[in-house]
């Protein structure tokens, strides 16, 4: 990921238009993306700096980033569009979530919680576009509709290919949306940021129980008058490269 906040003239991953770029925070600045620091390092590198140590202990080298977790993926007028759209409802939904993730001192695996007055419509456009923006170009190509349902702000239709779980996090490291095809569980991307986590999951027949489908939210006509009650799991990311994989470190230094 290119990250600067210089103006660059690229291919908007929403409108696919050539224009001038801005920068994009994912998720939104105001869900605690403000001052996010942190090291960029490639897959490739990750597992080959680190194979004579544990890849718990892995220390990534170069830059510190700071100023938030983005990227120059969007034009100034998507940019503009996703933040009047639904960044203030995926706001709220953060800040829920951090609520949730503080409680008993953050030390419980499940929690309850009922949502009321959640458009959760705005968040999974809002989630969505987290994963448009951290894939490559091609990406929305090969599949589809993911565009579309974003850029409408009424559609409530997203091809039933794709799938989209959450948890909570509140530890370990941050997953970035990327795709990847897996033995396990087909093609996943998962995004990890506290206090959540996402997956979109394509073209899998498999329900992953372990996490919480919220991808027929979307559907919910008066969000005002709905309350929705929801079990959501908290899981560690220890191994950012690792798709699903909610061991704590314990449980990975065992293995080893
Ligand atoms: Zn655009």
């Amino acid at each position: 990921m290119v990250k600067n906040k210089e103006k660059t003239i690229g291919i908007c991953r929403l409108c696919k238009e050539t224009k001038e770029m801005s920068f994009e925070h994912f998720p939104p600045s105001s869900a605690y993306n403000k001052n996010t620091k942190y090291f960029s390092i490639s897959h490739d590198d990750y597992f080959k700096d680190s194979e004579a140590e544990s890849l718990l202990e892995f220390q990534p080298k170069g830059r510190k980033f700071q100023g938030g977790l983005g990227d120059n993926c969007l034009c100034i007028d998507c940019n503009g569009f996703l933040g009047s759209a639904y960044v203030r409802e995926y706001k709220k939904w953060a800040s829920i979530g951090m609520t949730l993730i503080n409680q008993d001192g953050g030390n419980f695996k499940a929690c309850g919680f009922t949502s009321v007055e959640i458009n959760f419509l705005k968040i999974l456009k809002q989630i969505i576009a987290i994963f448009i923006c951290n894939n490559r170009p091609i990406f929305t190509e090969i599949y589809p509709g993911l565009i579309e349902f974003v850029r409408d702000e009424e559609s409530t239709y997203l091809p039933s290919r794709y799938k989209i779980y959450t948890y909570l996090n509140n530890e370990g490291q941050i997953r970035t949306g990327k795709i990847f095809y897996t033995n396990l569980y087909g093609a996943v991307c998962e995004f990890t940021f506290r206090p959540f986590g996402y997956v979109l999951s394509i073209d899998n027949e498999m329900n992953f129980e372990n996490l919480l489908e919220i991808t027929g939210l979307k559907d919910i006509t008066d969000y005002k008058k709905t309350e929705i009650e929801m079990i959501l799991n908290k899981y560690p990311t220890y191994l950012p490269f690792v798709p699903m994989d909610y061991r704590t470190k314990e449980e990975i230094k065992n293995c080893r």
